[in-house]
């Protein structure tokens, strides 16, 4: 068999970078103590907790900075490194040195050599060799990747952890017809899949290790279906979902319209599949709610179009937020929103402006963010680990869909910034050249997302947030690379619009809007389960910040781990699992592909 073939040749290699892992573990925890303290760090002093017990340690200690030098690998017990002549301490050096310079190493292909989990069933071999017989197109390539493309398929993901999957095949659709040949053999041959659009879900099964799009099974990847057309009449596109909302953003300039997708350009439509919060949240609610029809191919490969006014409305209202679960999206029509020049860019504020910046928004989610619909303001207070030191880069990302933001910033604008490139600017530059889109991408690593809510709160609330926060990231530093704090309010304004879209099955009335807070970060793969289990304990600390009676509305599906559950936080979850028996009867999604819960 070709993979063994594989793993037998590489097995030396394989031993090699096993120990790296192994030895990678404990050099993270020497990370910790080999850090100097940061001038940046202005608060939240807090007394350091070992990774790993002082005699293990000790004992490890002449070979874990042997190791990583041995194999090349430019991650070290420094933690990113930068080009020389730049100023760890200062936040803009460091900012304009991570958006020229590609991360140290992209750690999927590692990870998939050294952990390599994956399937020889005879019963998958099978379903691939008849995936492939009956499109000729696709390239079939076995659990061993043999083109660019197929690496490009099984290693990029943003969650190196997805990496360690090797499918048995990856299938390329180019139309619908070819997804419902694909879904037809997968319940013939009952095998298990996963769909893959860009692969920014950080979404893994800490218990089978499958992740949300990768799998051990038969790989659907969706790049090969970009297609793009727009109806000027209605104002609606129709767009395949293999591209990234950069990609989208660039082909829907030439209509002078903007589809409503995500923040991010390199972040794909699987956002719009769990909602989706959009710079134009404000105006239009989430991404996923301007939608018009979805194009969906059912678990028994049956093709239909799904719209608010036909037989499958139910299923149109289930698939805005219903992510993977009810079947593989082939296109969306999407209103658009007219124009395309937009205001915006990226902001770092120095540290100890802190206490104004979150006072200012404290101000936007209390009434600010409602009076400036067209308005956005993404925090992503970071810290990066950099040459020994956590430099804190308090980024802030403004957007205005139009050219004058009037007032809308004002309580902003008159604190002192250490860089601001906000202007005038065509939305498909925004979304590509924003600050979080040259940093947050990071491919490679373990990088994770979780969600918590709150409802909208006061200034002392979210200082409390902050500091919790900034707590975990001093106790934890030189454990990751990356460590992020952002908030993501929806609006009063944003949530009435929804409804009057027929809203979604997150069931949260257009009352008094509210606030998902999200953590995210990024690390070595080798201590990414630690981490996790650290990162996590936070969620509930964050949401002690206000009381409980406040903590009633849903988790985000799109930033929440598997073990959260988000599904069952929604208020129209009974209707969801009402619509989703109706379509997935015999629940094969569910069972053969990993995804939210629905119980
Ligand atoms: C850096 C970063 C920034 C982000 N910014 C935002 C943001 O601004 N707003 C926001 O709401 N969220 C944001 N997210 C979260 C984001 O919405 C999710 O990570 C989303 O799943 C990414 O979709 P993808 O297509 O890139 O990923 P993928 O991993 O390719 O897919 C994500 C999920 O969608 C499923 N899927 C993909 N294609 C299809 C299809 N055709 N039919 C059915 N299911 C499909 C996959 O199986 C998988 O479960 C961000 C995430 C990251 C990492």
């Amino acid at each position: 068999m070709r993979a063994g073939h594989l793993l037998l040749s590489r097995s030396s290699l394989s031993h090699l970078l096993l120990i790296f892992t192994l030895l990678s573990t404990f050099t993270a925890a020497s990370f910790v103590r080999s850090r100097a303290p940061s001038p940046q760090r202005t608060a939240g002093a807090a007394s350091r907790r070992d990774l790993i017990s002082d005699t293990v340690e000790n004992i490890l200690h002449p070979v874990i900075h042997f190791a990583p030098t041995v194999l090349g690998i430019s991650i070290n017990n420094k933690g990113l490194q930068l080009d020389n002549g730049t100023n760890p301490n200062d936040p803009v050096q460091v900012s304009q040195a991570l958006q020229t310079q590609p991360p140290p190493i992209d750690l999927g292909q590692l990870l998939q050599d050294i952990t390599p989990n994956y399937n020889t069933s005879k019963t998958l071999d099978s379903a691939c060799s008849a995936i492939h017989t009956a499109l000729p197109n696709n390239d079939y390539v076995g659990r061993v990747c043999t083109t660019p493309e197929c690496i490009q398929s099984t290693t990029h993901y943003y969650n190196a952890r997805q990496a360690g999957n090797r499918p048995a095949c990856v299938t390329y659709p180019t139309s619908s017809q070819d997804v419902v040949t694909i879904m037809k053999l997968l319940r013939e041959y009952d095998v298990t899949y996963a769909i893959k659009a860009v692969g920014h879900s950080t979404g893994y099964n800490f218990t089978t290790a499958l992740g949300f799009s990768s799998t051990t099974g038969i790989l659907i990847d969706m790049s090969k279906m970009k297609a793009v057309s727009y109806d000027a009449s209605t104002g609606i596109a129709r767009w395949e979902p293999g591209q990234s909302w950069g990609e989208l953003a660039t082909t829907m300039a030439q209509y002078g319209a903007q589809v409503v997708g995500g923040r991010l350009g390199a972040v794909g439509p699987g956002l719009s599949f769990g909602g989706g919060i959009s710079w134009y949240s404000g105006q239009v609610g989430f991404a996923s709610d301007t939608t018009h029809a979805f194009e969906i191919v059912l678990a028994d490969g049956t093709f239909i179009i799904a719209t608010q006014d036909n037989q499958y409305s139910d299923l149109w209202w289930a698939a805005k937020v219903g992510m993977n679960s009810f079947g593989i999206i082939t296109a969306v029509h999407s209103r658009t929103l007219p124009g395309t020049t937009t205001y915006g860019g990226s902001v770092i504020f120095p540290t100890d402006k802190m206490l104004d910046v979150l006072g200012a928004y404290a101000n936007w989610i209390n009434g600010g963010a409602d009076k400036c619909k067209k308005g956005f303001v993404l925090p992503a207070i970071t810290d990066f680990f950099v040459e020994s030191l956590i430099t804190r880069l308090n980024i802030f990302e403004f957007f205005f869909d139009g050219t004058d933001p009037g007032e809308c910033f004002k309580d902003f604008n008159i604190i002192n910034t250490l860089y601001d490139d906000r202007k005038v600017q065509p939305y498909p530059d925004f979304l590509n050249k924003a600050l979080t889109n040259q940093q947050f991408v990071f491919s490679g690593f373990n990088n994770a997302l979780y969600s918590s809510v709150t409802d909208l709160i006061n200034k002392d609330q979210l200082l409390a947030i902050y500091n919790a926060w900034e707590e975990y990231s001093v106790q934890t530093s030189g454990a990751y690379l990356q460590n992020t704090l952002s908030f993501s309010v929806i609006t009063k304004t944003g949530l009435a619009a929804s409804q009057a879209n027929g809203g979604n099955a997150m069931g949260v009335s257009g009352g008094d809007g509210y606030l998902w807070v999200c953590y995210a970060e990024g690390s070595i793969p080798a201590i990414g389960a630690l981490m996790d289990t650290k990162l996590f304990g936070l969620t509930p600390q964050a949401a002690q910040a206000v009381p409980k009676s406040q903590r009633k509305l849903p988790l985000y599906a799109n930033y929440a781990r598997l073990e959260q559950k988000p599904f069952l936080t929604y208020g129209g979850i009974e209707l969801l699992r009402q619509i989703k028996k109706k379509y997935d009867p015999d629940n094969f999604i569910s069972s053969h592909t990993t995804g939210h819960d629905f119980y």
